[in-house]
């Protein structure tokens, strides 16, 4: 299913065009318009899917297959010093297109980009009751 009122269905589908890196049956890889660093790419589904939650489990897992395949060329190509995979779900999450997309993201030593969280403290007791409220 498309979605009419969706960028990301209209680029994926070529209707917008884009820097296209890859692409097949299934998707559209391309590079992010503001990109936290340079090669920044997204991985599209040609099919709308929200965020993870609607993504069908044969296409979260082509997803990632070919999440491994880019990061490994465009490391390369790109002589980056290591890569980000970043997934946003929801809002508060930092989603701001609502069709799910896969950030790579390639790092440099000394790159200026804060993509990684502040950690925070937990008691043994606190991580425990986490624990049981997500398994229970
Ligand atoms: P989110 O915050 O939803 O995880 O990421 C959305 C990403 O899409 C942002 O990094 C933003 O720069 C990128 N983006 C938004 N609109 C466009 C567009 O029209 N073309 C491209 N190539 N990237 C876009
Ligand atoms: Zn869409």
């Amino acid at each position: 299913m498309k979605d009419s009122n969706c960028i990301f269905c209209k680029i994926a589908n070529g209707e917008i065009p884009s820097k296209t890196l890859y692409e097949d049956d299934q998707f559209r890889v391309i590079l992010d318009l503001g990109p936290a660093t340079k090669g920044h790419a997204l991985i599209l589904p040609k099919e709308h899917y929200a965020n993870l939650y609607e993504l069908p489990d044969d296409t979260a897992a082509a997803a990632m297959k070919l999440a491994k395949k880019m990061a490994t060329q465009m490391s390369r190509k790109l002589g980056a010093d290591g890569l980000n995979l970043v997934q946003n779900n929801g809002e508060a999450a930092g989603q701001t297109v609502m069709h799910f997309h896969l950030h790579l993201i390639p790092r440099y030593v000394n790159d200026g980009q804060h993509i990684l969280w502040n950690p925070g403290e937990s008691t043994p007791e606190e991580l425990e009751a986490i624990k049981n409220q997500i398994v229970e």
